[in-house]
């Protein structure tokens, strides 16, 4: 059964309408809070999966920026200690190397390179707060089936037939994005044809909280380090391969898994079920229209290699309500034209180099020919011998949220 909490039971007519309770459309809800705007949340999921999401083995590498915008709009309050774990520093291994290129945030002042939550922790926390504060309505079990967008902003349809008009909607529905779709708006996708299988370990000698990028031969393999001795274990896998990993017992599984690591962590502890995501890159061609914006996955869908699909999505959504927020003062409404286009603008700016060059690492890391071995090799030495490049990838992950 359809739910709605907050404002009003069943309101037809709304200032801002995001499609997408995900962890981008609920820190958009937050964002917007006190500008006087009438906010409706929209998912197709019920409550009680939005209140309490389950595992779904996604640790999110959290840079300092995201965390800084976690704490303002009021969710980082509701992640208790213990459910962060540091990132104190990254190495990155290419094939059957034992020399790693090293992401240290000393080399720009800091002590740690960001932190890793869970997705379900950071889901869970997000909507506490947008319950908490009761500013928005939310409306669950309520699929957008239909979108139209005119001068006025845009009418929506849900799945019962239900009609809502808003002055702005903006589209936070997940990187295959139906409302994106509706808005006539086209995206570049590519399927990498890889299966990214993700689950949690407890490792039998410490990880000191650094994280392993080993792109090895078969597949690249990630260590997340967690609390506790704890670590997820990330590899990516042709499709078939991923199925014939999935159907091993999980004690088989985390033992070839040790010894791809040189069982330099000793045994591997199964402690989570394992999950596989197909693994597909999408970044829409426009990310506004009049009455109507992108945000989040629906904007941006990276592949996790750079750990930036969250991070991008909670970032984008702060410069759209900057933007907003500049427009209200000037007396103007929240679809402002100007407002869009320079969200557009700085969206793009902040993304475009980051999706497409991880594009091509995730490309470049995934074959095995020749020639994209000796690139690696290339990029891995010059990396290694260039320290200003290192410092400027530590700065992105490190540095506060820039003004614009
Ligand atoms: C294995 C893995 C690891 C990752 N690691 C990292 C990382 O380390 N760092 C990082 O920054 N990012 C990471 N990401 C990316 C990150 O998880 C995503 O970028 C983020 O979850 C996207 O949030 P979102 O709100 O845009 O979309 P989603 O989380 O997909 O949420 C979309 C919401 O829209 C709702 N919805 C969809 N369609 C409709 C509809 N028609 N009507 C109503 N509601 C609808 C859905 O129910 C859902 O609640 C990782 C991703 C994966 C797969």
């Amino acid at each position: 059964m359809a739910t709605v909490t907050a404002v009003s039971a069943a309101r037809d007519r709304t200032d801002v309408l995001i499609i997408g309770a995900g962890p981008a459309g609920l820190s958009l809800g937050l964002s917007l809070r006190g500008l006087g705007l009438a906010v409706t949340l929209v998912d197709r999921q019920g409550e009680a999966g939005l209140a309490d999401p389950a595992y779904d083995g996604r640790e999110i590498a959290l840079s300092l920026r995201s965390v800084e915008i976690l704490q303002q709009i009021g969710a980082w309050a509701h992640i208790a200690d213990d459910e962060i774990a540091p990132l104190k520093s990254a190495n990155v291994i290419n094939g059957r190397s034992t020399a790693a290129l090293h992401f240290d945030p000393t080399a720009v002042g800091e002590d740690a390179l960001g932190c890793f939550v869970s997705n379900h922790v950071i889901r869970r926390a997000l909507y506490a707060e947008q319950t908490a504060s009761g500013e928005a309505a939310l409306m669950t079990d309520a699929t957008v089936v239909g979108l139209s967008l005119g001068a006025e902003g845009g009418v929506v349809t849900l799945a019962d037939g239900r009609e809502i008009e808003a002055g702005l909607v903006v589209g936070a529905d997940t990187r295959f994005s139906a409302a994106r779709r509706m808005a006539g708006i086209a995206a570049s996708q590519h399927d990498f044809a890889k299966t990214m299988i993700v689950t949690k370990a407890q490792f039998q000698h410490p990880h000191d909280h650094v994280a392993w990028e080993c792109f090895l031969p078969g597949g690249a393999l990630a260590v997340l380090p967690l609390n506790d001795g704890q670590a997820s274990i990330v590899q990516t896998f042709a499709p078939a391969e991923a199925t014939r990993q999935m159907g091993l017992a999980i004690g088989d599984y985390l033992q070839a898994a040790s010894h791809r690591l040189k069982h330099r962590f000793g045994r591997l502890t199964s402690l989570s079920e394992r999950f596989a995501y197909p693994l597909v890159g999408v970044y829409a061609n426009e990310f506004a229209r009049p009455g109507f914006a992108l945000v989040g996955d629906a904007a941006v869908g990276m592949h996790p290699v750079t750990a930036h699909g969250f991070n991008l999505g909670v970032q984008g959504q702060a410069i759209l309500v900057d933007h907003i927020r500049r427009a209200l003062k000037r007396g103007r409404g929240p679809a402002d034209a100007r407002a869009l286009g320079a969200y557009e603008r700085d969206h793009r700016r902040l993304s475009a180099g980051m999706y497409w060059s991880t594009l091509a690492i995730a490309e470049l890391y995934a074959r095995e020919s020749l020639p994209a071995k000796l690139a690696r090799r290339l990029l891995l030495d010059a990396g290694r011998r260039l320290p200003t490049a290192r410092r400027l990838i530590v700065k992105t992950l490190t540095q506060p949220l820039a003004a614009h």
